[in-house]
């Protein structure tokens, strides 16, 4: 049996993370992340009734995968500004792989990087406020938010 590599868990950043449970290696391609193909209004306007929680994943075709959809415990994966995992999109799916060495309970993230159509009300800046607490921290999820 192979062991389990990641857990969710109540995370100091927001809500439930996903957690190491083994070493992991940069590189090391970890879980998909799954959830249904929308646009990030869409699944903004879904989200707003869901207490805050984020389950996005923003595209380089700027559509976005909803991971309260249909998702993965890839889902549970925080935002960071400097993140210790990427996505990494091959075809219509897409990857999510180590960029650094993670120890055991070490958090995982991911760079959302939303990339929002139209005005950026102060609603949704509030919405997708990013907390990570890094130096670079942009203070936003978002690609285009400044
Ligand atoms: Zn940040």
């Amino acid at each position: 049996m192979r062991l389990r590599r990641m857990t969710a868990r109540r995370s100091s950043v927001h809500g439930k993370g996903l957690f190491a449970l083994q070493p992991i290696a940069a590189g090391d391609r970890l879980i998909e992340y799954k959830g249904k193909v929308t646009s990030w209004r869409r699944a903004a306007a879904r989200q707003r009734s869901d207490v805050g929680h984020t389950f996005a994943f923003g595209l380089s075709n700027g559509r976005v995968i909803d991971g309260s959809r249909g998702g993965n415990s890839a889902r549970f994966l925080n935002h960071a500004c400097s993140p210790n995992c990427e996505a990494i999109e091959v075809g219509d799916r897409v990857f999510i792989h180590a960029l650094a060495a993670i120890k055991p309970g070490d958090e995982l993230f991911i760079d959302y990087g939303l990339a929002v159509d139209g005005e950026i009300t102060d609603d949704i800046r509030a919405q997708y406020a990013c907390r990570c607490g890094a130096s670079n921290c942009r203070r936003s999820m978002l690609r285009n938010a400044e």
